[in-house]
């Protein structure tokens, strides 16, 4: 490698990944240059691959997931040292506009105007406001791979914080991905509500039994509505499918006067419809939960320095950076919940 240069995978287009040398970025004001340690692989990015994505131009630096160590400050940057291993989440919101000033961070307008893009590199700058709101020291005992795991679980720290759990009898995970897995669980931490699942892979389903789940429901070979009856129906379901087919279900499946979290992302313009009947006279409460405020990123934190999660279990190995393109196509088939980068292989 010549000096002053970098390894970093661009996202072309859909189906195509390269990896390309470019200058080591300096760190401007506020921000904090990291060398990274590990980057994470995992649905978000599994998307983007096969389709695009919103929130990530191509081509461009690609990768939001991170852990490393802090190589440089520009001026006026937060206090870290040089050397110091960090953790963080991709993106900061402005604190200033209306939804901002209402509490509502996740909303913010700004929220992806400096975001961090190309977390699969061996450095990264990390924006100012990212830098000064969601960049956290790390200690030494956790490690960069169960770290880059504090992006997601902002997330599904944020869906938690929005249901209310007064009464919530029987919950329902639906998608047993790494979220939904997530979910699994930070329940117990959340109420003492009896817990299901359903989802797909005996591998997922033997994870969620194992994290407390009871029963999961197999829906790979069978629809759930041939296992259980229409009648069989939850306080709270939390949608992590990520399909129309998946919130559907979800929806179905939530008790009067229960609430239905529609966790999983599903393409701008799809229609969702649902008897207004049961919206009315069964007041079944439909959730949306995107994203995360830095108050989430703090809980997450909390959990994660907690040291209880089991998190070995949803990174399903280490690739070098060389081989995303194979991770993101083995995630593609099913055949992993989530890789761990690394830059240095
Ligand atoms: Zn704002």
């Amino acid at each position: 490698m010549t000096p002053g240069m970098q390894r970093c995978a661009y996202l072309v287009e859909p189906e195509r990944v390269e990896i390309r040398e470019v200058p080591i970025p300096a760190p401007a004001e506020g921000q904090v240059l990291l060398r990274l340690e590990r980057a994470l692989a995992g649905g978000t990015d599994r998307k983007a691959f096969a389709r695009g994505h919103p929130q990530i131009p191509m081509p461009g630096p690609f990768g939001h997931r991170y852990a490393g160590t802090v190589a440089a400050l520009g001026s006026a940057a937060p206090a870290f040292e040089v050397g110091q291993p960090v953790m963080g989440v991709h993106s900061a919101p402005c604190l200033a506009c209306a939804l901002c000033r209402k509490e509502r961070w996740h909303l913010c307008p700004d929220v992806m105007k400096e975001k961090v893009l190309g977390a699969f590199a061996q450095y990264l700058c990390v924006p100012a406001p990212v830098a000064r709101q969601n960049l956290f020291p790390r200690p030494t005992w956790l490690g960069p791979d169960h770290a880059t795991l504090l992006e997601p679980l902002a997330c599904v720290v944020h869906g938690m914080e929005l249901l209310d759990w007064r009464g919530v009898e029987r919950v329902l995970v639906l998608g047993l991905g790494s979220c939904g897995l997530l979910f699994a669980q930070l329940l117990p931490r959340y109420t003492k509500a009896a817990r299901a699942g359903a989802g797909r892979r005996a591998a997922r389903l033997e994870l969620g039994r194992c994290f407390g789940l009871n029963p999961v429901w197999d829906v790979g070979s069978a629809a759930l509505a041939e296992q259980l009856p229409a009648a069989e129906r939850f306080d709270c379901v939390i949608e992590c499918t990520g399909r129309l087919e998946g919130w559907r279900e979800a929806f179905d499946r939530t008790a009067p006067g229960g609430q239905v979290l529609l966790f999983g992302g599903i393409p701008r313009g799809t229609a969702f419809a649902v008897d207004s009947y049961r919206l009315h006279y069964e007041e079944v409460r439909v959730l949306g939960s995107f994203h995360f405020s830095p108050r989430d990123v703090a809980k997450a934190r909390e959990h994660l320095l907690s040291g209880e999660l089991e998190l070995d279990p949803l990174i399903s190995g280490c690739v070098p950076l060389a081989q995303l393109p194979e991770a993101l196509r083995r995630l593609q088939k099913g055949d992993g919940i989530q890789y761990a980068i690394d830059p240095w292989a």
